[in-house]
């Protein structure tokens, strides 16, 4: 048999989050980023079927949608990054975001560009990505000056994963004042800011056309523990299976470091997985894994193809027993927040070297 690490995707689970998604606005464009999220653009794209649209970080994660059949309405987060880049979002039909003096300088010296759907970005507040809240009406009017065709009106939230922040709903006023004055002169003009955590978490900022991601691979993106993990699905299922056993007396040490050692004789199981296949390294002793229907353990340091586990109290468990180590009964999040990080990182960071199983 063949090394047994997996990432079992349930696909059922990847619809019926996004129908959750769904219910809170107009239009839903599923974001399919990185791969969407590690689990496979192109699977994830084939089973939204009822998706409005997908929305990916660049040129090259859209044109391959495109090459695989995608149909789709597509929107590329990032824009193009030079005049080629815009040229091929024309030829393939991919609507794209427009956020910078430079990408406008492009766009208005060809007339082809008219052609293209834009989502026109705005700053309010991320500091990241998108033109000035004062400049916005300005460039707004330039761009209908110059014929092009803008259809949203974007801005991303810095902090909507935090209950307690007030400035989720600053961002939005600034952007739906922009639409406002705005209405006058692009009467279809339509507004998209939500990310998952302002899908679930906040109730009263909604727009026409939502951006989830992480809720629809099924883990929350709220910073505290927060009621809606309960309605999300768990997408993504990591499993592998115990590859050896042994026992260590009291006194020795188990892996790189020495990091570990035990306290009494303790019986250890080896699983065949590790930072190699994407599993953080970070992990401390005592990091949960879900095995024979139970919570087990993680000793030592994660190594780069292996990690251990404590067996002891559990003679039951042996060579071949499955262990999971984040999905159904493992909540990303919890091993996450064990290394600093978030379930989008996990997620991003599993590696080639993890078959992906599709069930419907
Ligand atoms: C990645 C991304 C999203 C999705 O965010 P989640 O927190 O995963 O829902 C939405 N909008 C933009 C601009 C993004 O870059």
């Amino acid at each position: 048999m063949a090394r047994p690490t997996q990432a079992v995707i349930n696909l059922q689970h990847l619809k019926d989050n996004y129908q959750l998604a769904k219910q809170h606005s107009q239009q839903a464009y599923a974001v399919i980023k990185a791969n969407a999220y590690g689990h496979g653009a192109l699977p994830a794209a084939q089973a939204l079927t009822e998706a409005d649209g997908f929305a990916v970080a660049c040129m090259d994660e859209a044109l391959q949608l495109r090459h695989q059949g995608i149909k789709k309405p597509i929107v590329v987060l990032e824009g193009a990054f030079d005049k080629d880049e815009w040229l091929s979002a024309v030829e393939h039909d991919i609507e794209m975001v427009l956020h910078h003096q430079s990408q406008l300088n492009i766009l208005i010296s060809d007339p082809c560009f008219a052609q293209l759907q834009l989502w026109f970005k705005i700053d309010t507040g991320m500091n990241r990505l998108g033109f000035r809240l004062d400049e916005a009406n300005t460039l707004l009017d330039m761009c209908r000056n110059a014929g092009l065709r803008i259809k949203v009106l974007m801005s991303h939230f810095a902090c909507s994963d935090d209950l307690e922040k007030a400035k989720t709903e600053t961002q939005f006023q600034a952007l739906d004042t922009i639409l406002q004055q705005q209405k006058l002169f692009w009467p279809e003009l339509i507004l998209s800011s939500n990310n998952s955590a302002a899908i679930i978490a906040w109730p009263k900022v909604r727009d026409h056309i939502s951006r989830p991601g992480i809720m629809l691979y099924g883990s929350s993106p709220l910073i505290d523990s927060n009621p809606c993990q309960s309605i999300l699905k768990p997408v993504m299922t990591l499993t592998s299976k115990i590859m050896a056993s042994h026992i260590v007396n009291a006194g020795e040490s188990i892996g790189y470091g020495d990091s570990w050692i035990a306290e009494q004789s303790t019986r250890i199981g080896i699983v065949a997985i590790g930072y190699g296949d994407g599993y953080p390294r970070s992990a401390p002793s005592g990091t949960p894994v879900w095995c024979n229907g139970k919570r087990l353990h993680t000793v030592g340091r994660v190594s780069m193809d292996m990690l251990c586990i404590d067996l002891n109290d559990n003679d039951d468990i042996d060579v071949g027993a499955e262990v999971e180590l984040w999905g159904e009964h493992i909540n990303a999040n919890e091993i996450a927040s064990l290394c600093n990080t978030i379930s989008y990182e996990l997620f991003c960071q599993l590696t080639q070297r993890v078959k992906r199983i599709y069930s419907a």
